[in-house]
């Protein structure tokens, strides 16, 4: 059984703060400071050059994949880190279209995070070879795998709504098509129990800064099936990616497996942070976190709706089809997300009216709950949120 009391006593978590945004950026690990720390001067500063033999640095990224594999039900040795998730987007996107050649369409949904659409165009425009990119809406998914696609593009939880697609059923339906699947799981690693082997998956991405609390930037993952990881062309053939680096050969030969989505120098410092996020995942089981997940969603839901009724569940209701976080729909959401941060409880919000909470059992308990909804109680009751200073907008919503 997951302890996630002890999960909760390893998180820096500010005295007196709700922090319901674990899904945008994860809560820093406390022991994550002295872990960078010893990197830095035990590693870096004493090693030097001979740290990435001595240290270990150029293997991380596939034991580092190995470790968030575990988490989402990947095949050892299936997964490696490292780029941002938009670079991850266009890689898997551009194998697997080429796997399909006499196919020239990309489905995705209108539910998808704009990034993976953006880099999807960006891909289509540097091929030039009539692909398209259909988006509909994200109910239609199914309907629309028909034999002219050659891969779906899709993002497993919905960043706004946190609804959650039928992976095993869409990408069954994908490959009795003839179609390729590419699963975004920036909102399912270290969320739900997802199992890309089970599921048959074809290529997976996500990122590890939300819920895997990885730190600010921290690397990106990238998964490919046992079955396509030795056909499948990576697109940004980096040195690393090549399957013997160090030869410095004139011409790019692919690396073995996993190993050739790999692009450049791996960022050391980084995955310091992250590595240390990862010794806490190591002490849970997905399928604890998920029924722990559900628990505080529901009664996330049932608290706002009891005291906050101005809310409308934007979310779904039936806990199978969704994700770890919780958003409701109000019309004055921005300035009332701003006052309830004002008031200790950190969410989100995302345009046009959507208010956004994220649940971490690994570090939100059922008491944080409680806390959250009284506090949410008070914000609503005194329309706090139309006090001037709500009004204004940051960059950064
Ligand atoms: C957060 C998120 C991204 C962000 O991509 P980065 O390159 O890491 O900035 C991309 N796609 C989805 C679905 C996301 O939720």
């Amino acid at each position: 059984m997951s302890d996630f009391a002890k999960t909760k006593s390893m998180f820096h978590l500010p005295e007196g703060l709700i922090y319901l945004d674990g899904n945008s950026l994860g809560p820093l690990p406390k022991h994550a400071a002295d872990k960078m720390n010893s990197v830095m001067l035990d590693e870096w500063g004493e090693m030097l050059i001979t740290g990435w033999n001595k240290a270990g640095w150029m293997d991380q990224p596939t034991r580092i994949g190995d470790r968030i594999g575990r988490l989402i039900g990947a095949e050892a040795g299936h997964v490696v880190i490292g780029d941002t998730l938009s670079i991850k987007v266009y890689q898997a996107l551009a194998s697997a279209l080429e796997m399909r050649p006499d196919r020239k369409v990309i489905l995705s949904d209108s539910g998808n995070f704009p990034s993976d659409l953006y880099m999807a165009e960006g891909l289509i425009a540097s091929l030039n070879t009539g692909h398209e990119l259909r988006v509909v809406a994200p109910e239609d998914v199914a309907a629309n795998i028909t034999e002219d696609v050659a891969v779906t593009l899709i993002t497993e939880v919905d960043y706004r709504t946190g609804r959650r697609h039928d992976m095993q059923h869409l990408t069954q339906l994908a490959h009795a098509k003839g179609a390729l699947t590419v699963w975004d799981l920036a909102h399912s690693a270290g969320a739900v129990d997802t199992d890309l082997s089970a599921c048959n998956v074809d290529f997976a991405v996500g990122c590890t800064y939300k819920y895997l609390n990885g730190g600010p930037g921290a690397p990106a993952f990238i998964y490919v099936a046992p079955q396509h990881a030795h056909i499948a062309r990576p697109a940004l053939s980096g040195w690393l990616g090549h399957k013997a680096p160090f030869a410095f050969e004139q011409t790019y030969a692919a690396g073995a497996g996993i190993e050739r989505m790999r692009v450049g120098t791996p960022p050391v410092l980084a995955i310091a942070a992250l590595s240390a996020a990862l010794d806490i995942w190591d002490m849970v089981e997905m399928q604890d976190v998920r029924s722990a997940s559900i628990a505080l969603t529901d009664q996330f839901i049932a608290g706002i709706e009891a005291h906050c009724p101005m809310l409308r569940l934007a979310s779904p209701r039936d806990p199978n089809i969704r994700g770890s976080q919780v958003s409701f729909h109000f019309e004055h959401g921005y300035a009332a997300m701003q006052a309830c941060i004002a008031q200790g409880v950190i969410g989100d919000f995302r345009a046009p009216d959507i208010m956004r909470f994220g649940f971490t059992p690994l570090f939100i308990d059922a008491h944080d709950v409680d806390e959250a909804v009284m506090r949410l109680k008070e914000v609503f009751d005194t329309e706090l949120w139309r006090a001037p200073e709500f009004q204004v907008r940051s960059a950064v919503t």
